[in-house]
């Protein structure tokens, strides 16, 4: 996998959601070369959550990863969900596979593809599954390893949540360092653009996953993002691409597992944005109840309900072994914000 990449980090991969024509996947590979893009991806097959969306062109679209390959000198890849899938893609000289978030949740899937790949040393890289769960995850590069496929890389591209958030998908930043730890010796790469959702989130994503040590980024560009079938809302024009990549700070890493402070910050910096969304989410639920106190003339502050959840949290708080002074001043802060928003919600005519 190393010789598909600049020495130089971050290593990058990038290309369109979809390869939806000739004309678009080659119009998106000439412009991603220019940029100095050096492995183009191109989904073929899409795995969509809902049927009747363009769900990929299929074999017919790998000849012209061959003619990306030909006319710009650039690796491809694309993602594979199957053995079906294995097979064209070693015929059509395909140079790597990813495996995409719905299948990695899938053992018997992953399993006929590591079996498919057996002997082979085209590199593999493995999405996290939809849900967070590290063990699918492990599981997955298990498999692999198990079938003798040593060329593996990992892809973050985040995690699948009901709840409304900022992103598409929530980061969990700390199951990728876990992952991290689990295979040091593994590529590592973050997929901002799947994370994100949207164009506008896709710099900071991918600032945050260089300062945590990633290897590289897997991003989605669109010669015409507008006109996407798939992921339209996600994909860069490759000029905003290039804008991108000048943008980034890429710090001094450790190779291996020694923290340097810049990574360790980075690894606060990731909890304090899952802090601020978790109160973020509170304080959405406890809009709800200003709503309900106010049809139902309900007085806003409850001490007894306040002085419960304030005991609750003391004594978690302990197991963790945290002060109890600090969580108690921090949740009054947390209940007096509430009250406050509750305030204003019953007010309001
Ligand atoms: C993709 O890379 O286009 C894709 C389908 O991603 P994921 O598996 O992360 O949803
Ligand atoms: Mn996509």
């Amino acid at each position: 996998m190393k010789t598909f990449f600049k020495d130089s980090r971050p290593w990058l991969i990038a290309g369109p959601c979809s390869a939806e024509s000739e004309e678009q996947v080659l119009a998106t590979a000439r412009a991603l070369k220019d940029v100095g893009v050096n492995v183009f991806r191109a989904g073929i097959w899409k795995p969509r959550t809902h049927p009747g969306c363009f769900e990929g062109i299929g074999e017919k679209g790998l000849p012209w990863l061959r003619e990306v390959q030909e006319q710009t000198g650039m690796k491809v890849c694309t993602e594979v969900a199957g053995a079906s899938h294995v097979k064209a893609c070693l015929d059509a000289g395909i140079d790597m596979l990813w495996v995409g978030a719905r299948t990695t949740s899938n053992p018997f899937l992953v399993q006929e593809i590591a079996e498919s790949l057996s002997g082979t040393d085209v590199p593999v890289l493995v999405k996290n599954p939809v849900n967070a769960d590290l063990g699918l995850w492990t599981g997955a590069i298990e498999r692999f390893r198990a079938q003798d496929v040593r060329n593996l890389g990992i892809i973050h591209r985040g995690f699948s949540t009901f709840d409304k958030i900022r992103y598409r998908n929530v980061p969990h930043w700390r199951y990728a360092i876990e992952m991290r730890t689990r295979f040091p010796e593994l590529p590592f790469f973050c997929d901002p653009s799947h994370m994100a959702g949207a164009v506008e989130y896709v710099a900071e994503i991918s600032q945050r996953a260089l300062d945590l040590g990633f290897d590289g980024l897997m991003i989605e560009s669109h010669c015409c993002p507008r006109q996407a079938l798939s992921d339209a809302s996600q994909q860069l024009e490759p000029s905003a691409l290039d804008g991108l990549l000048g943008s980034l700070k890429v710090r001094d890493q450790v190779a291996g597992n020694d923290e340097t402070l810049e990574s360790l910050r980075a690894r606060i910096d990731a909890v304090d944005d899952e802090i601020i969304r978790l109160l973020a989410e509170r304080m959405g639920i406890s809009r709800e109840i200003g709503s309900y106190k106010k049809e139902r003339n309900i007085a806003i502050i409850q001490s007894a309900r306040f002085e419960e959840l304030l005991e609750a949290a003391k004594k978690l708080g302990a197991t963790y072994g945290l002060d109890a002074g600090f969580l108690a001043r921090i949740f009054n802060m947390i209940h007096d914000a509430s009250a406050a928003e509750q305030n204003k919600i019953i007010s309001e005519k």
